[in-house]
This record gives C-alpha cells, structure tokens and sequence, in this order.
C-alpha cells in the first residue's frame, strides 16, 4: 500500500471491495461498490451543480451506449454498471479499510483509506443491492452526499448526523470545498494540520458516527422527502 493511493489489478478484484478512479487530473475520484462478475454498483448524479465544478464532477455519470450496460446517461441515483462504465477510462484504486490512525495520517491524499473496519462481504453486497433496488440514497451532492459516502455507508452501515437523514453532514473524507480549491492549488495535501484534520473528520473515530441498518436509512429518509 503505497502513501498516496492503493492501486489494483482486475484480477485482485474481490466481490464487496470499495473502489474507485480517478478523473479530471486527480482532482475527483468516483467511488462505488464491487459486486463481482463485472459488474459494480456506485451512486451517481444526472443533473450538475449549477458551478464551474460541473466540468469536474460530470464526468462521473456512465458513458452512453454500452453494450453491457445500456444507455444509463438519462438514470441517476445508485446504478449498476459494468467495470468498464465505472471506470470510464481510469486506473483502478481500492478504498481500504481498517487502516491504522498512523497510516490515515500520513496518506499524502485524503479519501483513500479510513480507520473504520468493513463490514463482511456479503452484507456489503446485500446493503448497495438494497440501495439499487429501491434507489434510496437521497439526492446526489457534491459535497454533502456523494458516490463517496454511499460506498463507505455499504461498507460499515456508519452515518454520521441526526435521524439518519443523508445530505445533511458530508462524511466522506475526500471531498469539501476548501479540499477542492486547495488540491487545485497545490496538487496534494500537504503533510501537517490536515493530517490532523483526516484524522478527525475520519468515520472510524467520530464519535457521531452510527451504524443505521438499511431499512431504516430508507425510511428515515421516505419520511423527509
Ligand atoms: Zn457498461
């Protein structure tokens, strides 16, 4: 495991394992779930933010006219698309997981690993597999409630926030308006308060974070819409 990302193989793919790939020159990574026989499972936006960043963060959405997948590009919300899809072109990074505090701190980028441990497998399948079937992750936000968020949430069931509701706090580590101005500026993190700052924005040691089954996640969430 290297300082900045963990790349991957395709055939060191394990059903279950967080992925994603980089866009827009390192910038924006998207994020989703693994589910074996090709196919991955991650959460995605159609419509843009209304900013500049629009030029960035469109280029998550699926590719049209995949033989395997479909024409996706008029869906939004968790889809499940082929590796190829997902990829759109890019390398292949796991998300790991469990790491210890040292390593989250001395990642040179943030939203690659955190301290908190995955959940088993099968559940982490059973979890993004409910999500796609009755696509209730709420609405895509750059910020608040993104293809990072969703994957970590398959991973652990952890959400941080009051009643469970998404969109509200942004628990994924990577990304934030001042990260995002700051990696445009400089590249990288650079190594000092900010490793500080990951540490305590990290899901694996906040103590607002809860494990929320996904029933209730979608029933919370039924109610507010
Ligand atoms: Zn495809």
């Amino acid at each position: 495991m290297g300082l900045i990302f963990h790349k991957i193989s395709r055939d060191k793919l394990r059903p279950g394992d967080h992925i994603y790939s980089w866009r827009a020159a390192y910038i924006y990574a998207h994020h989703g779930i693994y589910i074996g026989d090709g196919k991955v499972i991650h959460f995605t936006r159609r419509h843009g933010t209304g900013t500049f960043l629009d030029k960035i963060f469109l280029s998550s959405n699926p590719p049209k006219q995949c033989l395997s997948c479909g024409d996706q590009s008029n869906l939004s919300g968790v889809l499940c698309s082929c590796l190829d899809c997902f990829l759109d072109g890019g390398d292949l990074y796991l998300f790991d997981y469990g790491v210890k505090k040292v390593v989250l701190m001395a990642k040179i980028r943030s939203g690659t690993c955190t301290t908190a441990p995955t959940d088993a497998s099968e559940q982490v399948i059973a979890r993004a597999n409910y999500l796609l079937l009755h696509n209730c992750f709420g609405n895509y936000h750059t910020f608040e409630n993104n293809c990072e968020d969703f994957a970590i949430y398959c991973k652990t069931s952890l959400l941080v926030g009051e009643n469970y509701l998404l969109g509200r706090t942004g628990q994924a580590s990577s990304v934030s308006a001042t990260s995002i101005a700051t990696n445009m500026i400089s590249g990288f993190d650079v190594w000092g308060i900010r490793s500080v700052i990951r540490l305590y924005k990290d899901i694996g040691v906040r103590k607002d974070a809860a494990k929320v089954p996904v029933e209730i996640l979608r029933r919370a969430n039924a109610r507010e819409g």
